[in-house]
Parts: C-alpha cells; structure tokens; sequence
C-alpha cells in the first residue's frame, strides 16, 4: 500500500517506528510521503505549465499570423498550378 512504510529490499510493510526490516533486516526503510509528495509537486507543475500556457494563448490570440499566412501561401500556390 502506498500509505505505509515499506521495505526497500523485500518491499515488506513495516511500521513507521522499524528502524530497520523485520523479515530481511535491512535498514532501508521507504517512507509513504515520498510518493505523495511527488504527487503535490507533480500537481503543481500541471498548473503552473497550464496557468502559463493560458496566459502566453492571451497574450498571442489577438495576432496570430502564422494560420493566415500559411492560407495564403496555400492560396497564392494553387493559383499558381490554375495558371
Ligand atoms: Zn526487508
């Protein structure tokens, strides 16, 4: 389970007072809040990527000509081919 402590050698639970394995004796004990720490971060990254990706969309929406541009070579080349 990922809420409990657990051994990294034989990924048995132990409790959070073990200082070291009851089956193997190993003294590499996993905490469960490693995991959910990553998970806050993980979280926090999404947002920050996603409230930074939302705010560069505003900023760039009123002057995209890089779709209009791209229609007009478009255009300006099958006119070519009609000729
Ligand atoms: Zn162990």
């Amino acid at each position: 389970m990922l809420y409990q402590y657990q051994c990294a050698c034989c990924n048995k639970v132990v409790t959070a007072n073990d200082k070291e394995c009851q089956h193997c004796g190993s003294h590499h004990i996993r905490s469960p809040y490693g995991f959910w720490i990553f998970c806050v971060f993980a979280c926090l990254m999404v947002a920050i990527t996603f409230k930074v990706g939302q705010i560069y969309l505003n900023n760039h929406q009123t002057d995209t000509p890089e779709q209009i541009t791209l229609l007009n070579v478009l255009n300006q080349d099958s006119n070519k081919t009609d000729h």
